[in-house]
């Protein structure tokens, strides 16, 4: 007997309630719960079974060879490294991002350029012309790859069978259904079942698949964090739509780091790989000094880069001081100017700051710090930095420079890129030293002994 039954979901995490509440207990955000029918008669079979239900035996683990996993070498070296040496036989992948992003054209421009393959590319989003247009002007056209407009998912399984493609793409997870269930496409309850059938599907057959998901902050479909626990691989494609430079990560990564990224400028034919990260902060108008601007190394992954630090301070023209922070950690910015009031005599109270790391770029790494204090006290002073000065180098919260990590790499980095001095923490180059670099190098331990050979 068909039976309806609804549950509350949460959008954001996927947390599951019996009844509304205002703030979702998993994750903690607001209004994020939406109802959704949970079971009818045909599905309440299914939802029982497992992930990988199939007629596995228990084997002795002896018994097992352990082999390298296969993995499907992808045309773009960058996406490469982030899925940590190739896409695994069998896994399955979430691509999420904002809409618009490029994240149809990233994975296009690679499956358009693999030869020998066969592959299904299922759009539930564009119709098969739109597709054809776009993957002109990405300029390849590849015989093996087909495409299938379709958004049920029992179809798409049927269409499966008939191509036996060697790679399956899914354009969006959000747009397909599953006719046993249900709830709306995009829904929870929709996105986690048809996850769960193509992760079968991928672990059955050795294709690996990979699952396309918006990450939409009105909250109106379920996000791609409602799948993180059932997928092997999550990564992420991000950026600001104002710059032309995009960020992939690997958030969860069963087969490989998750420090690594890579760099993708949008061009008009598609996406290009940046090889040297630092050329998003040279490319830019260096022509002028001016005040308020600090060059700092940072590190993502293994890779060392330069990045441009932008800060102004002004009086604060009302009561209230005004902190604004684009690309930094806020309460990170917030530390670091009590730390300058204390140490630096700079009057936190009275003062405006605004903090800005060129290029959209988010960047986490603390031993950007230096740079940060830097282009505030030379806003602050409106004195410009010396030219072609870097910096490394966290700041603690007594003033004191603190080590940062791989400092040789990010000193090679400011000396490959024709830069004359870095400042770095005292005593961190350990066995190395000046003589193994050509670059002019300077320990310092405070932040007052940055600022005076700053500002002297
Ligand atoms: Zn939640």
């Amino acid at each position: 007997m068909a039976k309806t039954k609804t549950a509350y979901f949460c959008n954001s995490c996927g947390y599951e309630s019996p009844k509304w509440v205002g703030r979702c207990p998993g994750c903690g955000e607001w209004n994020t719960m939406v109802e959704e029918t949970v079971s009818v008669a045909k599905g309440s079979s299914k939802s029982k079974r497992g992930l990988l239900d199939s007629d596995a035996r228990p084997l002795a683990l002896s018994a097992i060879e352990a082999l390298e996993e296969p993995r499907v070498h992808m045309p773009s070296e960058e996406l490469n490294r982030v899925l940590g040496g190739g896409l695994v036989a069998g896994s399955l992948t979430l691509l999420g991002g904002e809409p618009g992003i490029g994240k149809s054209t990233l994975l296009l421009q690679n499956i358009l350029s693999i030869r020998g393959k066969k592959i299904l590319y299922i759009s539930g989003e564009e119709s098969a012309t739109q597709l054809k247009l776009r993957a002109d002007r990405i300029g390849k056209v590849a015989d093996n790859t087909f495409i299938l407009c379709e958004t049920d998912l029992d179809r798409i399984f049927a269409q499966i069978k008939n191509v036996a493609p060697a790679m399956l793409v899914v354009d969006s997870i959000q747009t397909i259904y599953s006719p046993d269930i249900e709830s709306a496409p995009g829904s929870v309850s929709q996105v986690r079942e048809c996850a769960a059938r193509l992760l079968r599907y991928a672990k059955q057959s050795g294709v690996p698949v990979i699952l396309v998901g918006h990450i939409n902050k009105d909250g109106a479909i379920a996000g791609p964090k409602v799948l993180e626990h059932i997928v092997d691989t999550v990564l992420q494609f991000e950026g600001d739509r104002q710059y032309l430079y995009r960020l992939l990560r690997a958030i969860k990564n069963r087969f490989g780091s998750t420090s690594e990224i890579g760099i993708y400028e949008m061009a008009d034919r598609g996406l290009r790989e940046v090889k040297n990260p630092s050329e998003m902060l040279l490319s830019q108008n260096r022509e002028e000094e001016m005040s308020g601007i600090a060059i700092g190394v940072t590190m993502e992954g293994v890779r060392p880069f330069l990045v441009e630090v932008q800060a102004l301070v002004s009086s604060a023209a009302y009561g209230t001081p005004q902190r604004s922070v684009t690309g930094f950690d806020q309460r990170r910015l917030n530390m670091l100017l009590a730390v300058l009031e204390k140490r630096a005599r700079f009057k936190l109270a009275q003062k405006d700051v605004f903090l800005n790391i060129a290029g959209g770029l988010k960047v986490a790494d603390p031993a950007l710090d230096m740079a940060v204090v830097a282009a505030i006290m030379s806003s602050n002073f409106d004195v410009t930095l010396p030219p072609r000065v870097v910096m490394a180098g966290e700041v603690g919260l007594s003033g004191e420079i603190r080590t940062a990590a791989r400092i040789d790499r990010r000193v090679a980095e400011a000396q490959k890129l024709g830069f004359e001095t870095i400042f770095i923490p005292k005593g961190n180059l350990k066995g190395a030293g000046q003589s193994d670099f050509d670059i002019r190098i300077v320990e310092v331990s405070k932040v007052d002994e940055l600022f005076r050979h700053l500002f002297a």
